[in-house]
Formats: structure tokens, C-alpha cells, sequence
């Protein structure tokens, strides 16, 4: 058989070591100030009942219709790899009796989702998601903290030029009424719709709001706004949520034409954009979702949250060119010379391990001079160097790598000395 080479399936990619520290950066940045914030951490499984994602996300929205893996194990059982976090969340909470704990349950996620969706830059089969969920808080400060912890996030992680759009979208009281007049309107004007933008007016008419079709775009210049609908409790709400954000100087613009993708959004919703263009600059983005647990078995339960792409913010910190902090740890290397050398080297390695001091070293390879160029290029501030002598004396060469300095040290006092010149404690 001849050989076969695999490859990454597409719109899949591998996170290899080199890139890790962006994903590292982002994850850490976002988790501190989620903690700090006293979110915790949840994780759900991969695989959930397909239903779970059908009653809640909404048919006629992208991701129900074109964009789930959906599988049938082998107990002919119709599962869904997740593509988003919000639904696995809520039938957590549910699930555990989390209503019986104080309120508001604050969650927060790191997770991969999946969707079969057109490969490109920043869109992937199987992309990687930081998300917040604070469940059992009807109030608009819930809202706002959501929203502040995320500007905190993209601040500290230095990204530049990020936008905020806000919208509010109702809720069941007053958007049915939302609803007939968008219906009106866009069947008004059906002619000019774009052929895909009709079948969301018969599916999801509130999806037509964020068409990219040029001919859809240009009779939305005119369609009935969410804002102008909205009932006295929903009117309060948004005016709470900006009112916070307004004390607190955060800029947002008011976009009529927010929707976002999903079904179960209600009142506020909210998207950050990056600098990038076109469809995939969003990212992240969130709302409230008030009707989400009683739509899948639980008692009517308020909640609120937020999701961003990681890749997203990676490319935008890239193409801004901002520095990854230096997470490398520095390390000495630890190059042997001869035989008896190799086991007093890897013995070495393993005592400055165990003593906490980051170490490398390939002791059974390669000459003196190999060994250190290679340490060199990893860019150590230190080397020790053993060789025969040395382990007769049991001492060993420490070599300062940026001026080729040496010294001698007692082999009893290595672990000290470089947990000292390092600033271990
Ligand atoms: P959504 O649940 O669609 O609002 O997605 C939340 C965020 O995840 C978006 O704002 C994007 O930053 C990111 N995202 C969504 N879909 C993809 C994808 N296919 N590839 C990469 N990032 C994505």
C-alpha cells in the first residue's frame, strides 16, 4: 500500500508549539480578569443531544440549518459537536440544581466550537472560543459588567481601535410587534431583497437585519428600527445598561441593525468589532438571553453573556503588531563532555529540575561544541558544562552565555546558585 501522508481536515488547524503563546496570552489575560471578576470555570462536553441546540439556537439561523456536525453514534443517538457555548451552559446549570445556589451563577468558558462553515482566514471548522455566562440576574448591571469585563480584556491584551455596537432587541412582550412591522416592511419591498434574504423573511425575519447583500442593504436604510418597539421594561433596561457604561466612559455606538445570529437574544445585545474588514471582524459578541432555560426545561431564569474568538484577537494583535509578553522562562543548559560526564549530567538536570530550575540538555548526543551552539540558539543566559575533570572534583563550569564567561561551582551548591540567578524563591 503505498504511503499516506495525512493532513489537517479543513478548516481545522493544529496549534503548534511556536503559536501556542498567543493562544497562551489570550487565554491568560482573559481567565484573570474572569476570576478576578468571580466568574468560574465550567466545562461541558463536546457532544450534546441535537436538540439541545435546535430548541435553543433557533431554526432558520445559519448555525442550525448549514452549519452543524451532527452525527448518529452507534446507538443511533443524534448528537451535535458543539458550536457554541451559551446552550451546553444552561442545561449545566440546569442540570446540576445550580438555581438552588446563590444568584447569579457566574461561569466562564474556554472551549472549541465547531462549524461547518466556509473556511477562511479567521473562520474555521473548529475554532476557539473565551465566554462568560452570568445566569439568574434580570438586572442591567449584569449586562454591563458583562460588557466591561471584555473591554478590560481587549485593553490589557493592548488591542487597538476595538468598537463596541449595542442595540436592544425586546423581548417576547413587544417583539412580536417588532416582528409584524419588520414583516410588513420587507415584504413591502420584497422585490429588492436578495435572494437569500428572502428565505431568512420567511424563516427568521430579524436575520434579514444583518444582511451583507448590497440590494438588501440599501432598502434597510429605511426599516423599522428595534429601539422605536420596545416595551416601558425592556426601554428601562437598555437605558440601565448604558447608563452604566456611560459613567464609566465606555464608548459604544447604538446600532439599529444589531441582531446577532442566535434565537434565544433578548433586550441587549452587543458585538466588538477589531479593525479588520467584512464578515469576520467581529470579535465577540453577547446579549441577554432571558428565555434560554425555560425554552429547554427549566423554570424562567434571567441571564446574560458573552463570546469571543480567540483567533480573531490573535490576527488583530498580529496585524497591529503588538509584542507577545516574554512568557519563556529562562533556562540553563546543561552540556556533558565524555562518558563518565553523561550520567552526572542527566542526574544534574533532573536535581535543577526537581529544585524548580527551568533546565535542557541532550546528554547522550552530539560533541561539546555542538551541544553549545545549540544552546546558544535557544537563546539561555546560562550553560553548565561537565566534563571528566569535573565530575572527579564534583564540580562543574558554569558558562555565562551572552560573554562566554566561565567559572567553576561546587556540584553541591548548582541548584543554589542558579535558584539565586534566577530570582527563584
Ligand atoms: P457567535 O457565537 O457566532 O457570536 O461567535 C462568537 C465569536 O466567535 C465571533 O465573534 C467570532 O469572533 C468567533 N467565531 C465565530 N465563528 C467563527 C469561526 N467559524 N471561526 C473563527 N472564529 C469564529
Amino acid at each position: 500500500m503505498a504511503k499516506q501522508q495525512f493532513q489537517t481536515v479543513r478548516g481545522m488547524y493544529d496549534i503548534t508549539p511556536d503559536r501556542w503563546p498567543w493562544f497562551n496570552f489570550v487565554m491568560s489575560t482573559f481567565e484573570h480578569a474572569a476570576v478576578s471578576a468571580g466568574f468560574g470555570r465550567v466545562e461541558t462536553p463536546s457532544l450534546e443531544d441535537e436538540g439541545l441546540f435546535s430548541r435553543s439556537i433557533g431554526e432558520g439561523t445559519d448555525v442550525i440549518d448549514k452549519e452543524m456536525y451532527t452525527l448518529t453514534d452507534r446507538g443511533d443517538k443524534k448528537l451535535v459537536l458543539r458550536p457554541e457555548g451559551t446552550a451546553g451552559i444552561a442545561r449545566a446549570y440546569l442540570e446540576h440544581g445550580m438555581g438552588s445556589l446563590p444568584q447569579p451563577v457566574k461561569m466562564y468558558y474556554i472551549e472549541s466550537m465547531f462549524r461547518y462553515d466556509r473556511p477562511q482566514e479567521g473562520r474555521y471548522r473548529e475554532h476557539r472560543q473565551v465566554g462568560l455566562e452570568v445566569i439568574g440576574d434580570a438586572s442591567p448591571s449584569a449586562d454591563a459588567q458583562v460588557i466591561t469585563l471584555v473591554n478590560r480584556v481587549y485593553r490589557r491584551l493592548r488591542l487597538p481601535n476595538v468598537t463596541l455596537q449595542i442595540n436592544s432587541i425586546g423581548d417576547a412582550a413587544c417583539r412580536p410587534k417588532y416582528r409584524k412591522a419588520l414583516v410588513d416592511y420587507l415584504t413591502t419591498n420584497e422585490k429588492q431583497l436578495a435572494e437569500v434574504d428572502r428565505a431568512r423573511l420567511a424563516k427568521n425575519p430579524l436575520r434579514v437585519l444583518d444582511s451583507k447583500e448590497a440590494s438588501t442593504q440599501v432598502i434597510l436604510s429605511d426599516v423599522p428600527q428595534t429601539l422605536n418597539y420596545l416595551c416601558d421594561a425592556c426601554q428601562q433596561h437598555f437605558a440601565g445598561v448604558l447608563e452604566y457604561l456611560d459613567d464609566l466612559g465606555i464608548a459604544y455606538e447604538l446600532n439599529p441593525l444589531l441582531v446577532r445570529g442566535l434565537d434565544y437574544y433578548t433586550r441587549t445585545v452587543f458585538e466588538f468589532y477589531g479593525e479588520r474588514e467584512g464578515a469576520q471582524a467581529s470579535l465577540g459578541g453577547g446579549g441577554r438571553y432571558d428565555g434560554l432555560l425555560e425554552q429547554i426545561g427549566g423554570q424562567p431564569t434571567s441571564a446574560v453573556g458573552f463570546a469571543g474568538g480567540i483567533e480573531r484577537v490573535i490576527l488583530e494583535l498580529e496585524a497591529a503588531g503588538v509584542a507577545l509578553p516574554d512568557g519563556q522562562p529562562k533556562r540553563v543548559y546543561v552540556a556533558s563532555l565524555g562518558e563518565p560526564a553523561r550520567l552526572a549530567a542527566f542526574r544534574l538536570i533532573e536535581s535543577l529540575l526537581d529544585g524548580d530550575v527551568p533546565a535542557v540538555g541532550a546528554v547522550d548526543r552530539d560533541g561539546i561544541g555542538a551541544q553549545l551552539a545549540r544552546a546558544d540558539k535557544l537563546g539561555v543566559p546560562l550553560a553548565i558544562i561537565i566534563g571528566q575533570k569535573e565530575v572527579r572534583e564534583e564540580t562543574v563550569l558554569l558558562r555565562d552565555m551572552t560573554n562566554g564567561a566561565q567559572e567553576t561551582l561546587s556540584l553541591s551548591d548548582v541548584v543554589a546558585e542558579l535558584r539565586s540567578r534566577f530570582n527563584i524563591v
